[in-house]
């Protein structure tokens, strides 16, 4: 043992672990019985990360994306776009973004000067992401786009095409599917382990505040609980099955005399039909307190998300027979930001030059269905859609572990 100049015993190579590959590893110090700890992350040194410029400076950008950044290893940001040089300029000096990275909604266009940026991450109201995705795009930058894409499959279309033309690449900010627990959702029924899932339940419920805001204005939203949080429930049962739904069936409930809700939707319930069988009941309020679950029910046991949809708290639960008893496990996964996860996946897609898992045709699908939906709920009647033969035919490889 070396020792340390203190007169005390020197570190071990367990204590001190090593760097191999360019990283430091440290050797598992605990016990056979319980979990090891993960790795120490290794983030590439700021230089050589992806640079983002995040458009719009909300709620989004400021009480998850930013924060998220600190938690990414290959992503950082580098400029921000927005209308309001007050609030930019005190987010930029708290983020080390450059005064000079900094662009209005007007003069946005002047970013293709600015070889830092790499991604332009847009977080803007729905209404305002076809004009900024192909603007960024003509600037000849990637770009992210938060959900939903957009506010008709037409402006999801127009995007799509304007990201080939420019040749960069188009990535929708589908958080759930880049989050530890949805994955191992994903894993377990596809795996096939638990038989067939027959029946997928998934909720996205929360109570919104005072109308004077874009989620109640159609033109900036696109339309009420479907396009903002009942977009969950439908991309993951998506996602759960790999399959596109040949049938929809949907319901709104408006309250009357509720001056919110007189062009989008407060509730709405509504049912998909899988090629293989699965159907999914879904439902979505921006009337009912918070609660953001799914479960999935299968021939050999069922799988409970408690949370799925939220930003942290996930809670799952598997239950399987196990002999002559019925067997609930909890299942408890390491803590990871899922904000975090999915920006540093665009950013090693970007590097590496690859499709990202959530690539614009699987915004423009779930904008597809959604209005098969509204179709369904103005009608009364189910929709029936074509069959899209495959899995995963909208979607772009599994992300890896490290992104
Ligand atoms: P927000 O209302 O907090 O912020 C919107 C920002 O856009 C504000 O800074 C506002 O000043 C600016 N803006 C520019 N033009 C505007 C206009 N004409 N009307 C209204 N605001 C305008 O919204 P947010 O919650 O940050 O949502 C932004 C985007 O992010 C939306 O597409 C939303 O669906 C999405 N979002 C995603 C998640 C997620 O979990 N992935 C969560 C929340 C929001």
């Amino acid at each position: 043992m070396a020792a340390t100049g203190s007169g005390l015993p020197g570190p071990t190579p367990l204590d001190r672990g090593k760097v191999e590959g360019g990283t430091v590893t440290l050797p598992n110090w605990r016990g056979e019985a319980d979990r090891p700890s993960p790795p120490p992350p290794a983030p590439l040194p700021p230089g050589e990360r992806v640079g983002f410029a995040l458009a719009g400076l909300g709620r989004l950008t400021l009480e998850e994306l930013l924060p998220a950044f600190a938690e990414c290893k290959t992503a950082r940001p580098v400029a921000l776009v927005s209308g309001s040089p007050e609030k930019a300029k005190v987010v930029a000096a708290q983020h080390g973004i450059k005064e000079s990275s900094v662009y209005s909604y007007d003069d946005f266009d002047r970013i293709a000067d600015n070889p830092e940026v790499q991604v332009v991450y847009v977080v803007l109201p729905n209404g305002l992401h076809r004009d900024f995705v192909i603007r960024a795009a003509k600037a000849g930058k990637h770009v992210m786009c938060e959900k939903p894409m957009a506010n008709s499959s037409q402006e999801a279309r127009d995007m799509i095409a304007a990201c080939k033309q420019a040749g960069v690449r188009l990535m929708v900010a589908y958080r759930c599917q880049y989050e530890p627990y949805n994955r191992e959702v994903i894993q377990r029924v596809r795996s096939g382990d638990m038989g067939a899932a027959r029946i997928i339940e998934a909720t996205n419920t929360q109570v919104m505040g005072p109308g004077d805001q874009w989620r109640f204005r159609k033109a900036l939203a696109g339309g009420g609980a479907l396009p903002d949080i009942g977009l969950y429930c439908l991309n993951t049962a998506r996602a759960i099955t790999g399959e596109e739904p040949v049938e929809v069936f949907a319901r709104i409930f408006n309250p009357q005399g509720d001056d919110r809700y007189r062009e989008v939707e407060e509730t709405i319930a509504f049912m998909l039909r899988f090629p293989s069988g699965t159907m999914a009941n879904c439902s979505s309020s921006y009337g009912a307190h918070e609660s953001k679950d799914l479960r999935v029910r299968l021939e050999k046991g069922w799988i409970d998300l408690e949370n799925a949809f939220a930003y942290e708290g996930q809670q799952m639960r598997v239950a399987q027979r196990g002999g002559k008893a019925e067997v609930i496990d909890t299942v408890r996964m390491p803590q990871q930001n899922q904000f975090s996860l999915e920006i540093d996946h665009m950013a090693a897609c970007v590097k590496e030059n690859r499709v990202p898992r959530t690539p614009g045709e699987e915004g423009l699908q779930d904008h597809h269905l959604m209005e098969a939906l509204y179709r369904s709920a103005e009608t009364g009647t189910p929709v029936s859609l074509a069959p899209v033969s495959g899995r995963d035919t909208t979607r772009g490889p599994e992300p890896s572990q490290q992104g």
